[in-house]
């Protein structure tokens, strides 16, 4: 439909506009203006890195409503009801969901993150905060009367509201954000900071990432009140919103950029999550800390325990990891349901609710499947095996305030490692009989 008069509203008034009708996806006016951090906003949630809004805005896409008419009913009523209690007494038994993120929100983890020395601060060129305490889940929960703003039909609920001014709390991914990597700890000014990036559809990440990063080229701390007319500029179009890696190579800068393939790094300094290091660089998204989130098992012991501070045997299960990881997406699962569910509960739940038989082991192949697929689209994008690293930085080991710095032999050794587990070649190219085996013609 025509969307003129909608255009050059923010995601707050378009969605107000739309939402009598169904359930909005929407860009604000940075998607309309094609910032390269732009993304879409889902019912008020964030919905995807890597620039979608601005993928939808060159098409002249302003919002997708959606409604649905039908009753939703599993194909076995009863074997799904009986998984179903099985699911919630999995979430119920499991701390990190049920005592966690239940409680707290992703907030929960600041504090374990600071403990564990692992919140990369000022464009990570520092570990260890002063301040982790008054941005953790605990103090907001003690500060303010929350109540909870869940995706549809999640029984976890992991979004949190102020009861009295109706504001959204930020989650951790702001919280780092705005917080610890600008080295800001006034909680309004953050607040105020995610809503805008809310409002405007930009990824939080990234453009704190470009912030920080102009921070440092320019030897100048961001004040909190500055914040709000520096997003106002990157959700306005200024270059600042074509990201870390474009803008600091424009600047002669690369160097101070903190991303994986042009996508910026979230909130977990990847120099004490070993594994997590491997993930975000052979992940075909970048910088995306989702593709595998190994911080599960190195840093939550979720759904099993790893040494986080070894890469040792971490490549043959990272990939196992992606390849679950790429099934709940396809399953459109969230993410953290990787703590409590894996192949066997898949399976049984397409069985149940869809009456698709699907083995575990054949669920895992589709999902290597999925990261063939993307490999070769990214090799067919002229990304190379070169790629497949992480800023220079965090290769460095210079001193008491950057700790394990990565020695650069063990990881290239690592991603050899990966490359072998997943059947592609020492460039990481997939051998065509790997491609064969899946089944893939591309
Ligand atoms: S579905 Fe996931 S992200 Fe959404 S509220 Fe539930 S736990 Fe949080």
């Amino acid at each position: 439909m025509p969307a003129e008069r909608l255009w050059g509203k923010n995601v707050g008034a378009c969605a107000e506009a739309l939402k009598s009708k169904g359930s909005v996806a929407c860009i604000g006016r940075a998607g309309e203006k094609k910032v390269l951090i732009s993304s879409f906003v889902i019912d008020s949630v964030h919905s995807g890195r890597g620039g979608l809004g601005a993928v939808a805005g060159s098409k002249m896409l302003k919002a997708v409503v959606v409604k649905g008419e039908k009753e939703l009913l599993p194909a076995n009523p009863e074997g799904f009801g009986e998984l179903n209690t099985k699911i919630l007494k999995l979430f119920e038994a499991n701390p990190v969901l049920s005592k966690g993120l239940a409680n707290y929100g992703t907030s929960a983890l600041v504090k374990l993150l600071d403990y564990l020395d692992l919140i990369p601060c000022r464009n990570f060129s520092k570990r260890g905060t002063a301040f982790a305490d008054l941005l953790s889940g605990e103090y907001i929960k003690a500060g303010f009367e929350l109540e909870k703003e869940s995706c549809p039909v999640c029984p976890l609920g992991c979004k949190k509201r102020i009861k009295e001014t109706g504001q959204i709390v930020p989650d951790y991914d702001s919280l780092w954000a705005f917080g610890f990597n600008l080295e800001n700890s006034d909680f309004a000014s953050i607040s105020s900071a995610d809503r805008m990036c809310r409002d405007y559809g930009l990824d939080p990440i990234s453009a704190s990432s470009v912030l920080g990063a102009c921070s440092e080229l320019r030897s100048r701390v961001i004040e909190s009140g500055e914040l709000e007319s520096l997003l106002t500029g990157i959700g306005e179009g200024e270059k600042t919103g074509n990201g870390t890696s474009r803008y600091l190579s424009a600047m002669g800068k690369v160097e101070l950029s903190m991303d994986v393939k042009g996508l910026e790094l979230g909130g977990f300094d990847p120099r004490g999550i070993k594994g997590q290091a491997l993930a975000y660089a052979t992940s075909c998204h970048g910088g995306d800390y989702l593709t595998a989130f190994m911080i599960g098992p190195e840093v939550l012991g979720k759904p099993l325990i790893l040494d986080r501070l070894s890469l040792k045997g971490k490549a043959g299960i990272l990939q196992v990891f992606e390849n679950l990881t790429a099934v709940l997406d396809s399953l459109v699962f969230c993410p953290f349901s990787i703590f409590a569910f894996n192949e066997e509960l898949c399976s049984a739940l397409l069985t149940t609710a869809a009456d698709m038989e699907l083995s575990p082991a054949e669920l895992l192949r589709i999902g290597e499947r999925i990261a063939n697929m993307e490999r070769t689209y990214n090799l067919g994008a002229g990304f190379t095996r070169k790629d497949d690293t992480l800023p220079e930085r965090l290769f460095e080991n210079n001193g008491e305030s950057i700790r394990f710095g990565f020695p650069r032999e063990e990881f290239e050794t690592a991603i050899q490692e990966y490359y072998h587990y997943r059947g592609w070649d020492a460039d990481g190219i997939p051998a065509p009989e790997k491609l064969k085996e899946l089944g893939l013609n591309c």
